[in-house]
């Protein structure tokens, strides 16, 4: 069921993956989501499923084992899983972000060794930037390498990572100090680490500490985690690209293709909010009628209909602009920052439709309720959103006079 979110100009391929995804959310997903919500549960069932349909390795070139699929591919499908559960789209999109950095700016022995392992999903990825003391300001990083011999030993704290637990590849960014002279600006003196561990809690790898999962108010069954490096000694052939300095410019990469994928999460959520807001509001009456018979239910399923396209349209036009090789940040940006908005307020608005029964733990709306903010913090928080959208503005639109 859906006239909504209808993307036009897709291949044969695009739309047979897209129409088996749906179809998997529909069969697999949505009938467990909100009782392993509720669990806090790991969808490991899902995710293997997942793993057989190749979604693991969609964007990873042909000859490493992947689909090689463009973001626009990749964004639509996690707009479908994402319609099922968030949680579920938030558990591929580290692992595709530290893929698609090893992609760009990996040595070709790095790829060699990680992509045809993460295309079948036997090694997923996680990233970690932000610590307890930042997660906007970037450059305020602590964490720090120092090379002794062929190796670089790690100390610091790391914050908020995305399947911190259930991963075996994590992207850390941190300062280095090696080659960069005090005075060096902060984004000219960060390393991106490719840092290997066992899956699990506590200590994973001698110097590596992951002390147990975040209890979330929402975002449930994918682990978010603390990372902790105490003298953690790394290869010099585990920094992204062989050589130090880039990590900032390698990460912000990275999130930028994120920022497109959190944008098809916010499309995908609200997508699920109208459906479950449209189809009560034809069961439930109230003063001898359709509750979707009164004009103000009625004028609410119009606004969310058009938020869900409009951010449906940003978010596709973002991914086509990236695919066809140009630079995509003012897309992206808009992007994520509208349809995470719209995302909340279409969610609103269908809890609202579901009167006191959306309050109860019964009714899915209740879980996206909770689920829909994270969308606003993810990937840069609607005002760093703004920074960067005004920023590119005034380089486009400058002053002549
Ligand atoms: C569930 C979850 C999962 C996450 N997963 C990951 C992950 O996998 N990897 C990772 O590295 N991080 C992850 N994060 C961290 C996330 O990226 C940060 O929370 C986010 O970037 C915001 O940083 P902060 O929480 O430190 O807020 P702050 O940066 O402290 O911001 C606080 C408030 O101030 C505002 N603000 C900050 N600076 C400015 C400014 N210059 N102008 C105007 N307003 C400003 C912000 O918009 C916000 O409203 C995750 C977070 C959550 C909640």
């Amino acid at each position: 069921m859906s006239r909504l979110a209808q993307t036009h100009g897709l291949t044969d391929v695009q739309r047979e993956i897209l129409s088996t995804v749906r179809d998997f959310v529909d069969k697999e997903i949505i009938p467990v989501a909100t009782e392993l919500e509720h669990r806090d549960e790991y969808p490991q069932d899902i995710v293997d499923g997942l793993k057989e349909l190749g979604l693991f390795g969609l964007m990873i070139p042909e000859e490493y084992g992947g689909l090689g699929e463009s973001l626009l591919t990749y964004a639509l499908c996690v707009e479908e899983i994402a319609r099922g559960w968030m949680s579920v789209s938030g558990i591929i999109n580290t692992h595709f972000i530290v893929a698609y950095m090893l992609k760009q700016h990996g040595t070709q022995e790095q790829k060699d060794h990680f992509l045809p392992r993460m295309a079948a999903g036997d090694i997923r990825g996680a990233f970690s930037m932000s610590e307890p003391a930042l997660g906007s300001d970037v450059s305020a990083i602590s964490s720090k390498a120092v090379k002794d011999g062929e190796e670089y030993v790690l100390n610091g704290q790391k914050m908020w990572l995305t399947n911190g637990g259930t991963s075996s590849l994590v992207a850390v960014l941190v300062k280095s100090d090696e080659g960069h002279p005090e005075g060096t600006a902060p984004h000219k003196s960060m390393t991106t680490f490719l840092v290997e561990k066992e899956p699990g809690f506590g200590e994973v790898r001698p110097g590596l500490t992951i002390p147990g999962k975040i209890d979330k108010m929402g975002y449930k069954g994918v682990d978010t985690t603390e990372l902790v490096m105490d003298g953690l000694r790394v290869p010099a052939d585990r920094v992204l690209g062989g050589v130090t300095g880039r990590g900032f410019y390698q990460m912000m990469d990275g999130v930028e293709v994120g920022r497109v994928n959190v944008a098809a999460r916010g499309c995908g959520v609200a997508q699920r909010a109208f459906e479950l807001g449209v189809q009560y509001a034809q069961q439930r009456r109230t003063f001898g009628k359709q509750i979707a018979q009164h004009q103000a239910i009625q004028f609410k399923l119009a606004e969310m209909a058009t938020k869900v396209e409009a951010a449906h349209a940003m978010m596709v036009n973002a991914a086509r602009k990236k695919d066809s090789g140009e630079r995509n940040d003012l897309e992206a940006g808009m992007a994520k920052y509208l349809a995470s908005e719209y995302c909340k307020e279409v969610v609103e608005d269908a809890f609202r439709i579901h009167g006191g029964y959306g309050f109860s733990k019964e009714y899915e709306i209740e879980r996206l309720y909770r689920e829909a903010p994270m969308l606003l913090i993810g990937e840069g928080t609607a005002e760093i959103q703004k920074m960067i959208i005004g920023r590119r503005l005034l380089e486009e639109y400058r002053f002549q006079g």
